[in-house]
């Protein structure tokens, strides 16, 4: 007998007093089952926050009789503790044409780093001692050699990142003194990072020198007197300076440098240890330059386009070096045993350039060859067709990739990859549609970063290698999109 439709919706509400106490849910067979893979206090915790959760519900008479039935319990209960478990740092696919992405982490590890890693973390390690002598070592000995070795430095330390290297080196070398830099190299990157605040928390005086667009060995001369300490250079590496412009090289800077008696200190940023015009990218200054050009103390990143782990690598004279890694500062600022040796074997590979474009993802992704780009595209092509249709198309487009992290700020890579249009009337609701699709995409398991502009998601394709991942996930995409 039909019941009269007001009861039926009376009688599909739960009370407060449907819900089990906390003890008989927890001992509820299923329930046991979690306890058992994941213990008492979490699978506990967690159940209390449900009941919590569903209690003020049903008060509000928002709590459906269905979801008091034990199974809908435990099923809530398991999504709940799978939630709290599951990582906030997640893989993604970055097709957002950014190659250094600084939001997604950056460089990507080559496979012999990410082994030489794993296996150096699973047991203990000689990270600060010394096998051939059975006594203490030094971190820094592990790269310091290497570093050498590719650069041509007599010696060289390592920190936590580059602005710990710059940081550290001003500290050590000119704490309490003079910093003559040119006006024009005042660099803000990213993150709060600005090379007056730098100075300033280093506690060294800055003194600002020439123009803007221009500066001249003799701004740098004049401002030379007793306190002052360093020439700084600081790599303008995420924007450029173009019209009437003039900067003093480092050679000539190196000289004044050594005929006055103060230190000259390059901050290149990224600094790429290989020559990046013999790929027929654009011309990036190299360390080993720097320090053939006189350079007292070099420092870069190691994950920008060296394409290893977060790092700070300093290089240099061996009485500076000597001088940086005595002051007290290293040691809050020194480089942990994860990335050093990740660092290691990423070094390693400059030791045999020809295998660089194929070992080191990102000198890899920066060298691909457009025709190789777009076929991985093409590939792509009608199975992500078939996942947005009937509300989006998808066109093969050419567009271009840039290097990313602030390394060759102006020039663009020739690239290929997808371009996404919502399908529309008109052109209103294009901005919401392709948020929608945006978000989609980022709501994957393995979450698909591209790139809004002009009313289309652009996926370039140019740091995909595992097309299999991405294809695998349309079929959730589709879904996620009805
Ligand atoms: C990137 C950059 C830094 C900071 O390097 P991190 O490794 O990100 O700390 C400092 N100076 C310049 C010129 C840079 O480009």
């Amino acid at each position: 007998m039909p019941l009269p439709a007001e009861s039926v919706v009376h009688g599909s509400k739960a009370k407060p007093q449907d819900l089990p106490s906390i003890d008989k849910l927890l001992r509820l067979p299923t329930v046991q089952a979690l306890v058992q893979s994941h213990g008492h206090t979490l699978v506990a915790g967690e159940a209390r926050k449900l009941l919590d959760a569903l209690r003020a519900r049903a008060l509000a008479g928002e709590l459906s009789l269905g979801e008091v039935a034990p199974e809908a319990l435990t099923d809530a209960l398991a999504a709940s503790v799978d939630g709290r478990l599951a990582p906030r740092l997640r893989r993604v696919i970055n097709l957002t044409g950014t190659v250094l992405h600084t939001n997604l982490g950056r460089a990507v590890l080559p496979e012999s780093a990410i082994r030489h890693l794993t296996t150096m973390m699973e047991g203990p390690n000689n990270l600060e001692f010394d096998l051939a002598s059975g006594g203490r070592g030094d971190r820094d000995s592990i790269v310091e050699g290497l570093l050498c070795d590719i650069t041509g430095a007599e010696a060289a330390t390592v920190v936590n990142n580059n602005a710990a290297a710059v940081l550290l080196s001003i500290a050590a070398l000119a704490g309490g003194r003079e910093v003559i830099v040119s006006r024009g190299e005042l660099v803000e990157i990213g993150g709060a990072f600005r090379m007056p605040d730098v100075m300033a928390s280093a506690g060294a005086r800055m003194v600002e020198v020439g123009t803007t667009n221009r500066t001249h060995l003799a701004d740098y001369e004049r401002a030379i007197n007793a306190q002052t300490a360093m020439l700084m250079k600081v790599h303008t590496s995420n924007y450029a300076i173009e019209g009437f412009t003039s900067a003093v090289a480092e050679a000539e800077l190196a000289e004044l440098s050594r005929k006055r008696g103060v230190a000259l200190v390059t901050d290149l940023g990224s600094g790429s240890l290989v020559d990046m015009s013999k790929y027929g990218l654009p011309k990036e200054p190299t360390p080993q330059e720097m320090l053939a050009d006189g350079c007292g103390v070099v420092t870069f990143s190691g994950d920008k386009l060296l394409g290893g782990p977060q790092a700070g690598l300093i290089v240099g004279e061996r009485e500076l070096i000597a001088k940086i890694r005595k002051f007290p500062m290293k040691r809050a600022l020194r480089l942990s045993k994860l990335p050093l040796a990740a660092l290691e074997a990423t070094l390693t590979l400059y030791l045999q350039p020809e295998l660089l474009t194929r070992d080191l993802p990102t000198l890899r992704w920066l060298t691909r060859p457009t025709e190789q780009i777009e076929a991985i595209a093409q590939s792509l092509l009608d199975p992500l067709r078939i996942a947005v249709a009937p509300r989006y198309m998808v066109e093969l487009a050419s567009m271009s990739s840039q290097v990313g992290s602030g390394s060759l700020p102006v020039d663009r890579l020739p690239s290929a990859g997808l371009a996404i249009a919502p399908v529309l009337s008109g052109k209103r609701g294009a901005g919401s549609a392709l948020d929608a699709l945006a978000a989609a995409l980022r709501a994957l398991p393995q979450p698909i970063i591209g790139r809004v502009a002009d009313d289309k998601l652009y996926l370039d394709c140019r740091c995909l290698d595992d097309v299999t991942v991405m294809r695998d996930q349309l079929g959730h995409l589709k879904a996620l999109l009805a």
